[in-house]
């Protein structure tokens, strides 16, 4: 039972537990009263509110782990991008450097090519010019042979200490390049 006092006459009133929450005339001056809820509504009313409070707890701690999990996830993506960057630059450095050394170890090749070659010529037309001289009695002829030979020893020489020159330069760089990374 509920019991309650009338809001206009003040009169007790005793009313069944269904009507908890609704309307009802009162008995005594016939004007509508709202029916306070039973114990047991009141008891589900709160049970109600505890359950929404609880729930709502709940849901803040849930998006607190979510934005911890997500800050995670940020940041360990921050820190894969770095590293494929610093990778990337690191692989962009040793390409850059092998093909500088396959340049120089190009000019190098083409400086030893170009030196024999200049010898062999050389010798070829040297050897012409002392055939040349001994079949037409000149000593002119054997005369140019030697200075030609001599020309071409000469050249080779230059552009074979060239080659070494670049060579050895090349080897020095490395190995300064390679201390440097080591320190
Ligand atoms: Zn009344």
């Amino acid at each position: 039972m509920i019991t309650y006092k009338c809001a206009h006459c003040g009169v007790e009133l005793e009313t069944e537990d269904s009507l908890s929450g609704k309307h009802e005339a009162c008995p005594e001056c016939k004007k509508v009263n709202s029916v306070p809820l039973s114990k047991f509504d009141l008891a589900k009313q709160k049970h109600a509110e505890k359950a929404k409070q609880l729930a709502e707890q709940a849901k803040q701690k849930d998006l607190a782990a979510t934005a911890r999990l997500a800050e995670e996830r940020l940041r360990a993506h921050e820190e894969m991008l770095a590293n494929e960057n610093a990778a990337k630059a690191a692989a962009s450095r040793a390409e850059k450097a092998q093909r500088d050394a396959a340049g120089m170890s190009n000019t190098e090749d083409g400086l030893g090519i170009i030196g024999t070659l200049c010898l062999g010529v050389g010798m070829l037309a040297a050897i012409i010019l002392v055939v040349v001289g001994v079949r037409q009695e000149s000593g002119y002829y054997v005369l140019g042979a030697v200075i030609v030979a001599a020309n071409s020893v000469l050249a080779a020489t230059l552009l074979f200490a060239l080659k070494w020159i670049l060579h050895y330069l090349r080897r020095i760089t490395n190995a300064i390049e390679e201390g440097k990374k080591q320190l």
